[in-house]
């Protein structure tokens, strides 16, 4: 910063505080008295009140705390708690919904131990999660639904586009940015954050034998991980990659942001059917007749998942394993109508806000899910079946003078095969 020799305040044109002038700096603002002040200026002085604390977004937070709202010692909410919070989003996956209930409230045991200084030595690890289980059984819902009971800052990325540094796609780091975006720009909140990273199985490498078939970018982003999954810091770009090259880094601590994986694994059922058999003949024989292969990945280990092609470092950083089953049709029967926000209470609540009344008859209800079992598309399917029937419904209501209307099974029928055949005659 050039020397101020001019003794003269607030000389037209020259920055009050470094003295130099207009042409050397990229902006000057001006104060009210004349008094004015370059960027290179505010950024010394930005810096001084972020060392020491005293940057209004920090210094009063209310969120200042290391541990989110509702998770102070004596509020810590229990694991059957967390469960029945998540029973009223989710139906139900109870086999997850319990490992996550004990992984969150473990996270949270061992936040509180890292903020009280008095605290006992012993060191909790992170308890990082991996769901295991087929498309569209609420995998994302479970973490969305977790980081909303925690008030946390949530993210979720897409394992597929992630690539190492330097190649064409998302950094990893890039995650950390969409974390802090989402936190609203709040350090401290990102640093306490949950990251959903979806189809982790789509980065394994193929085959199990590195040497010979070593498939480098999936290795590469799973290295890269592996670093932000552990604990480091990291410098993020505030607004993500490199469409803004100018903007500064902040410092991202890893160390507490809670990592949730998700992934199909399709075909793993038989990498665990072949362990199981393994064992029951050689050394520590189990007794295979119990066994529902219907149902193998309730029988998921971290060595599935090493042997499906994610390095055991990584393996290692995902302590909670945990599976989701298929959807039955009993299961997507509820889906429609028992969560808090399941999709035939949004249809009642949009209708209500026109003042209809609307209803759904019970073989129109049976009739959807028979829909959605027909076309293998899980509960996913549910909503889009469900558009395709409301959509008249939905234009012409809102201009009528309806009070109430009921979605019978006739009607259904009728708009699902209209718009059935005009999704064919659209593609023919
Ligand atoms: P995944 O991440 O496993 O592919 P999602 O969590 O994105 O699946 O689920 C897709 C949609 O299906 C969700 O928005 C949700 O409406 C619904 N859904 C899936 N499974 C359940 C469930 N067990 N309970 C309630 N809704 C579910």
């Amino acid at each position: 910063m050039a020397k101020n020799n001019n003794k003269q305040t607030h000389k037209e044109g020259y920055c009050s505080f470094c003295g130099r002038h207009r042409d050397e700096v990229e902006v000057l603002f001006q104060g009210t008295d004349g008094a004015t002040i370059c960027n290179d200026c505010i950024e010394v002085g930005y810096q001084s009140l972020a060392n020491n604390n005293l940057l209004s977004s920090t210094k009063n937070s209310p969120q200042k705390s290391s541990t989110p709202k509702g998770f102070s010692p004596d509020k810590l909410l229990k694991p059957a708690q967390i469960k029945e919070f998540l029973d009223t989003y989710i139906v139900g996956q109870h086999s997850a919904k319990r490992s996550i209930a004990v992984a969150v409230y473990n996270h949270y045991k061992r936040l509180i131990g890292t903020n009280n200084e008095q605290a006992d030595k012993v060191e909790i690890d992170k308890s990082n999660i991996i769901l295991v289980g087929p498309t569209g059984t609420g995998k994302t819902l479970i973490a969305r639904t977790i980081a909303r009971l925690l008030e946390v800052p949530f993210t979720i990325v897409d394992a597929t586009v992630l690539t190492q540094a330097g190649y064409v796609g998302e950094d990893v780091e890039s995650i950390l940015s969409r974390l802090y975006q989402a936190s609203g720009y709040n350090l401290e909140a990102t640093e306490r954050g949950i990251i959903f990273i979806d189809e982790i199985d789509k980065i394994a490498r193929k085959g199990n034998n590195p040497s010979i078939t070593r498939d480098v970018s999936g290795e590469g982003v799973q290295q890269a991980l592996l670093k932000i999954l552990e604990g480091t810091i990291v410098n993020v770009a505030p607004e993500g990659g490199r469409k803004h090259p100018e903007q500064k880094f902040v410092q991202v601590n890893t160390k507490n942001i809670l990592f949730i994986c998700g992934g199909a694994f399709d075909g793993i059922e038989s990498r665990i059917a072949q362990r199981i058999n393994t064992r029951a003949m050689g050394y520590g024989r189990v007794n295979t007749e119990s066994i529902d292969r219907e149902d193998m990945l309730r029988y998921v280990q971290p060595q599935d998942i090493k042997s499906y092609g994610l390095i055991p470092e990584l393996v290692g950083r995902l302590p909670v394993i945990t599976h989701l089953e298929p959807l039955s049709r009993d299961v997507l029967r509820n889906i429609l109508t028992e969560p808090k926000n399941a999709i035939i209470r949004q249809y009642q609540h949009l209708f209500k806000m026109d003042g209809i009344e609307l209803s759904f008859d019970n073989d129109t209800l049976e009739y959807i899910v028979d829909k959605a079992m027909e076309f293998k598309l899980g509960a996913r399917g549910l909503r889009s079946i469900c558009e395709a029937i409301m959509k008249d419904l939905m234009f012409e209501a809102p201009t009528s003078d309806i009070s109430s209307f009921t979605v019978t099974k006739e009607y259904a029928e009728q708009k699902f095969q209209d718009s059935a055949s005009t999704l064919t005659k659209q593609s023919a």
